[in-house]
């Protein structure tokens, strides 16, 4: 199958994302997660809905529409690792465009290279920052790009663009989406409020 057809469970697709990584992103929301977080950041995006679902080209073609510069991509869910195969499909495709690929994940490096599998390492080689680890709200100390203190921003490229990522100031960015208001960014946790 050409991975131009893998499907995904498209939860939400934004741009200009500007408070989740540098400049102005494509910000890719997968869902499906089998995790459980306490205090999960976006629980609405937990189920895997096939209702949802897009192929890779659906999204690549509504990237192409975009008339303005894209400095890079963040794809977060729900757990963009709950299906490697159709995570690297879309990863392989985007890096044609930019191959600045910001990924959340809520599993560590660690036990993603330990699965060994050739679709997790493809996707390792190739994205230029990893947040990893499972969200600990008691752990979210209001700083950086991570959710909590013990996620870890492990840059593999664009070293400059990323210069202070662990601590930098948060921002977030309100968005009407369909008919709801949403937040785009990392929220402050409940005792920075
Ligand atoms: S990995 Fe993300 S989507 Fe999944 S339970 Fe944790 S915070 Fe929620």
């Amino acid at each position: 199958m050409n991975i131009q057809d893998t499907k995904i469970s498209l939860g939400r697709m934004y741009y200009p994302v500007r408070a989740l990584g540098p400049g102005s992103r494509v910000g890719i929301w997968m869902n499906g997660c089998n995790r459980a977080c306490t205090g999960c950041i976006s629980p609405e995006l937990q189920l895997y809905d096939r209702s949802k679902e897009v192929t890779v080209n659906d999204i690549m073609l509504m990237i192409q529409q975009i008339k303005a510069p894209i400095d890079g991509f963040t794809i977060s869910g729900g757990e963009p690792f709950l299906k490697p195969k159709a995570l690297n499909a879309l990863v392989q495709s985007l890096v044609s465009i930019c191959d600045d690929i910001l990924i959340f994940t809520g599993y560590k490096i660690e036990e993603l290279r330990e699965q060994k599998d050739e679709s997790i390492n493809s996707i390792l080689s190739t994205c230029a920052v990893l947040i990893d680890g499972p969200y600990l709200k008691d752990l979210n100390d209001g700083k950086g790009l991570r959710g909590s203190s013990n996620q870890r921003c492990l840059i593999f490229k664009h070293h400059e663009k990323y210069v202070g990522i662990e601590t930098i100031d948060r921002t977030l960015q309100y968005i009407v989406y369909g008919n709801k208001v949403l937040t785009i960014g990392i929220p402050q946790g409940e005792k920075y409020l």
